[in-house]
């Protein structure tokens, strides 16, 4: 087990062209302080682009830091070859060898890398392929593999090595919804069995709430905010992780503010009764779904849809120009066409600065 401690981790590339580059390059990184405990399993998530990946490289040492530190139970390991850190990375694409056998794939790295007897580790795939439930396929080549007994594959290998890190980049990217919720679950007993600190990048933030004992929310290559689930969820520190927690996601409207009352699109109203709001004129204001109770005698949302999801509705409907979700039980079944009222209790309330996005809590 290893602790992992990153500081102030910037990793720049050479613009070649994109859009998006300020003085011919591009911030990946943009200076990143994180602190992962021995046997931690933690999820960096955020949206396309945000960084994630080439964190995960740099601390592979697949990518060098253009500047930071990463250290690996205090040491500093910027200059160790990705061989000598003692990291084992799964990839969303398996990356096995295709003319090699799955026993030949998990013992591989171990033959190149590690003094053991063949007789050692052919017991270790044994092992590994025994907790990863794939012992019958130790003859078949990847091809005869289906995606999710390819990926059981490449957790196997990286367990094989008995590594102090596990390093995963969307690993189930590719499978389908049902399998991938089952490997998520599997993913997490043998973390828990085997104690090895974990780092793993999805942009899904379902699966980053049922994954981390911590989660890393990054956006432009900085982290917005690292914390346990119901943190994130309930107390985000600015808009952007409230908005990218959740789903639905989070309803965010523009109001005026003043004094205590608050007006918002399409005639919303509300005398808020919380902390003192401060001298703005403006705030943005957030409502989860669940959070916000339809009145179908009342007249301030006009539905648009019903998503009827067996156990509970999804009622989107329009306040003004903003489109609006309220997740209620089945029994709030209103009609498309139709207007509603909403109600919702003031402690449910986020409020964000208009301009900075912070969280007014
Ligand atoms: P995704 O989920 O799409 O993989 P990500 O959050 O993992 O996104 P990164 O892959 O880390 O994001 O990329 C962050 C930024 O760095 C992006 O703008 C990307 O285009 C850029 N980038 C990543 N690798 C390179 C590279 N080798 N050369 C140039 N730019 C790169």
């Amino acid at each position: 087990m290893t602790k992992i401690t990153i500081n102030d981790l910037v990793k720049t590339f050479e613009a070649s062209g994109q859009r998006d580059a300020e003085d011919g390059e591009i911030v990946a990184v943009d200076g990143i302080d994180l602190e992962i405990a021995d046997g931690e399993f933690i999820v960096l998530v955020g949206p396309s682009g945000c960084g994630k990946s080439t964190t995960l490289r740099c601390i592979a040492g697949l990518d060098n830091a253009t500047q930071g530190e990463i250290r690996f139970d205090g040491e500093i390991v910027n200059a160790r070859r990705p061989r000598d850190r003692d990291v084992a990375m799964v990839f969303q694409n398996y990356a096995l060898y295709p003319h090699m056998t799955v026993e030949e794939n998990m013992g591989f790295g171990l033959k190149l890398s590690s003094k053991l007897s063949s007789a050692e580790i052919d017991a270790r795939v044994t092992e590994a392929a025994e907790t990863m439930g794939i012992d019958d396929l130790l003859a078949k080549k990847p091809g005869e593999l289906s995606g999710g007994q390819q990926q059981r594959v490449a957790l196997g290998r990286s367990i094989v090595r008995e590594p102090g890190v596990f390093l995963m980049d969307e690993p189930l990217s590719n499978l389908d919804a049902k399998l991938r919720a089952e490997m998520r679950t599997e993913i997490q007993e043998l973390q828990n069995d085997l104690g090895v600190t974990t780092i793993y990048v999805t942009h899904d933030q379902t699966e980053a709430m049922a994954m981390g004992d911590r989660i890393a929310v990054l956006d432009g290559g900085v982290l917005q905010q690292v914390d346990v689930p119901e943190q994130l969820y309930r107390n985000p520190v600015n808009e952007f992780v409230a908005d990218f927690i959740g789903s639905p996601s989070i309803n965010l409207l523009d109001v005026a503010v003043d004094g205590k009352r608050l007006t918002g699109p399409g005639g919303f109203t509300h005398e808020y009764t919380g902390h003192e709001i401060g001298d703005r004129s403006r705030v943005r204001l957030g409502i989860r779904p669940e959070d916000l109770a339809i009145d179908e005698r009342g007249d301030v949302l006009t539905v648009s849809v019903v998503e009827k999801m067996g156990n509970e509705n999804f009622i989107y409907g329009h306040l003004g120009d903003r489109e609006i979700v309220a997740r209620t039980d089945t029994s709030v079944r209103p009609d498309p066409g139709e207007t509603v009222g909403l109600s919702f209790a003031n402690e449910a309330l986020y409020l964000f600065d208009a301009q900075s996005g912070r969280s007014l809590e």
